[in-house]
């Protein structure tokens, strides 16, 4: 009887180990769970859009400045970032979709955005300007575009924006480039897009066209994140301003913009 209760006691004492074994195995899967979750950084952009992203034949990985200073975000927070090509019209439902983390693709931080996504602190400044053919005399402002014909990237906010001028007919196009080989087929008058773009379009030896001086816009551009995921945009805000604070988002800046003299 005696021995009957302690093998009783000692069964009952080691079920109990065994249970509280099996609560902190769970304790570490979870945890090493969470961590994997934070290993790899999905990014995405629409690779066509120099200097921010765009594939150099020579190279590998994705280059420009977005590129860049998304690895180098992906550093300050310890996880790899993996980068994908989805069209810019596509980046936004994928993030919904929960398909990819951050988007980072020149994208502007705008109000009709913010109802769908989160972004982090404003990382770049940019604008709209125009580029129409170097013979043509007739459109120098944005006013002269009334009744034309503008080619511009889908889903952009060049799109929005030449929607509201008068008359105008609004060419949506998958790719600046393809907008600019409108423009030099002489199928269309201007092209709208923003400025930078344009700017190293023509610094890159792109010919027969020229960029107009005036602004349409001021644009802030912002790295996109799931609106369910405020954590995350804390993360991406603390690396932005790690890598301003340390000199790296300068380093990459100049490596793209400043060095670019001439
Ligand atoms: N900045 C523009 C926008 O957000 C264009 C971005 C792009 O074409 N990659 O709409």
């Amino acid at each position: 009887m005696k021995l009957k209760k302690i093998l009783c006691a000692l069964t009952a004492a080691l079920m109990a180990m065994s249970l509280l074994a099996g609560c902190g195995g769970e304790k570490k899967a979870a945890d090493s769970e969470a961590k994997n979750e934070m290993k790899v950084l999905r990014a995405a952009a629409s690779v066509d859009f120099a200097p921010f992203e765009f594939q150099d034949e020579t190279k590998k990985e994705y280059q420009g400045f977005d590129m860049d200073l998304i690895r180098a975000v992906g550093k300050e927070m310890g996880v790899k970032v993996e980068i994908s090509n989805i069209t810019f019209d596509g980046l936004i439902p994928a993030l919904e979709a929960g398909n990819i983390d951050v988007i980072i693709s020149g994208m502007t931080i705008n109000d009709t955005r913010k109802k769908k996504v989160l972004f982090s602190d404003p990382y770049y400044e940019s604008g709209l300007t125009m580029v129409v053919t170097a013979g043509n005399d007739t459109i120098k402002t944005f006013k002269d575009l009334e009744g034309k014909k503008i080619a511009v990237q889908i889903g952009t906010t060049s799109a929005s924006e030449c929607r509201k001028i008068k008359d105008a007919q609004v060419i949506e196009l998958d790719t600046p480039s393809i907008c600019f080989m409108e423009l030099k087929a002489g199928n269309v008058d201007a092209v709208v897009n923003d400025r930078p773009v344009n700017d190293y379009f023509i610094s890159q030896g792109f010919d027969g066209v020229k960029t107009l001086p005036e602004r349409l816009t001021a644009e802030d551009y912002g790295i996109a994140i799931n609106k369910n995921n405020p954590e995350l945009q804390k993360k991406v805000n603390a690396a932005l301003k790690k890598l301003k604070d340390n000199g790296e988002y300068k380093k990459i800046f100049d490596k793209w913009f400043a060095a670019k003299k001439g």
